[in-house]
């Protein structure tokens, strides 16, 4: 399962597969490739853009930014969707269950997700099957605090009482159940 540590890592690019039941009840696409990049100047985000056209290397839209401690994906002014949009939805359950260590569950509905076999920090080809496991290579991954406890978006959302902010209306209800709260 793609790590927390990847999404992360600055040059992170992954695609989520979205399974043929799940498109057709809830008009998604068949898959969203999203682009996790480091802001040039100090700020305790990352930005987030989605795959929007045919060219693979620069038909990006900006989403918002996505904090790497809590995995919560937020807008800003200049962000082009709206709360309701499938892309922002399904990528806040993604970040939702990789940072609460639950990422088994979106394979478990029928989802996949997949990097294109760079390391997601430095963008290095991986080849050890570890690294392409989680998508960090195995240099990038010293000192990276790989598999410590975060704070996740659950606890804020607890604690915060910004569920609806986070993970989307609770409407949402399927049969494919990976995105709720356990
Ligand atoms: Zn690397």
């Amino acid at each position: 399962m793609l790590s927390k540590e990847f999404v992360c890592g600055g040059k992170a690019i992954f695609t989520l597969e979205v399974p043929e039941s799940f498109q057709k009840q809830e008009n998604t696409r068949p898959h969203y490739t999203y682009k996790v990049s480091e802001p040039k100047f100090t700020v305790p985000f990352l930005f987030v853009s989605v795959l929007t056209g045919p060219e693979n290397t620069k038909d990006y839209t900006y989403l918002g930014i996505l904090f790497p401690e809590t995995g919560i994906v937020k807008f800003t002014e200049k962000s082009q969707f709206t709360n309701d949009a499938p892309c922002v939805r399904l990528l806040r359950r993604v970040t939702a269950n990789l940072w609460a260590g639950t990422g088994a569950k979106i394979e478990a509905a029928g989802f996949k997700l997949h990097h294109e076999g760079k390391c997601g920090k430095c963008g290095r080809r991986l080849t050890v099957p570890q690294s392409i496991e989680c998508g960090i290579g195995p240099e990038c991954i010293k000192g990276m605090g790989y598999g410590a406890p975060v704070v996740t978006g659950m606890d804020i959302a607890r604690n915060g009482g910004i569920m609806e902010d986070v993970y989307g209306s609770p409407d949402w209800e399927t049969e494919n159940d990976w995105y709720k709260e356990s």
